[in-house]
Formats: C-alpha cells, structure tokens, sequence
C-alpha cells in the first residue's frame, strides 16, 4: 500500500508507518530498494526497510520508531483517494501515472 503525496512523491505504508524511498535501486539484480522513515529527517526516526523485488525486510527493529504511527494520516489519504495499491517492481508506473495527471 502506498500513499502518493501532491507533490507526486510515493510513500509506502507498513504497519501505519510511512515511509519514503529514493527509489534508487540497488543490488546486482536492481531489485533492492531502501525506505526509510518518513520521520527520519525531522524526529531523527531510525527505523527503515528494505525491499528486495516485492518482499520487505526489516532492517532495524521495527521498535526502533520513537514516534506513535500514523494511522490518522493514512485514514486522511485514503479518504483524499491518494492511497494506491501497487506493487514493489511496479513501482516506475506509479510515477508515471502521477506526473500524468
Ligand atoms: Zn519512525
């Protein structure tokens, strides 16, 4: 589950935390992208994601989050209709999508 912003940023959603990527993809196979928390800038939030094709692994413990979830700001973008169901490998066509609109 994603949630695109206004801007046409794309933020993945796990467990009521969003998180957002750069969307570079790493690894030998490019498959391998890297999320970290969307607080991560402003609350110094350490918790992160790793995504390998369309699998998530946790890279820190997910108590790693030193904020409550955002579950009310999720239940906000899905009632603005800007909640998007994709997945991981798909992800170039979210973009695409968005700058089309
Ligand atoms: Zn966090």
């Amino acid at each position: 589950m994603f949630i695109s912003s206004r801007k046409g940023g794309l933020q993945l959603v796990h467990r009521n935390y969003m998180y957002r990527s750069n969307l570079r993809r790493q690894g030998p196979e490019k498959n391998i992208v890297y999320w970290e928390c969307a607080k991560n800038r402003t609350l110094k939030c350490r918790a992160r994601l790793k995504s390998v094709g369309n699998s998530l692994y946790i890279s820190n413990r997910e108590e790693d989050h030193n904020h409550p979830c955002e579950s009310l700001r999720i239940v906000d973008a899905s009632k603005a209709g800007n909640v998007t169901y994709s997945d991981i490998p798909s992800l170039k066509n979210v973009n695409d999508r968005s700058k089309m609109e």
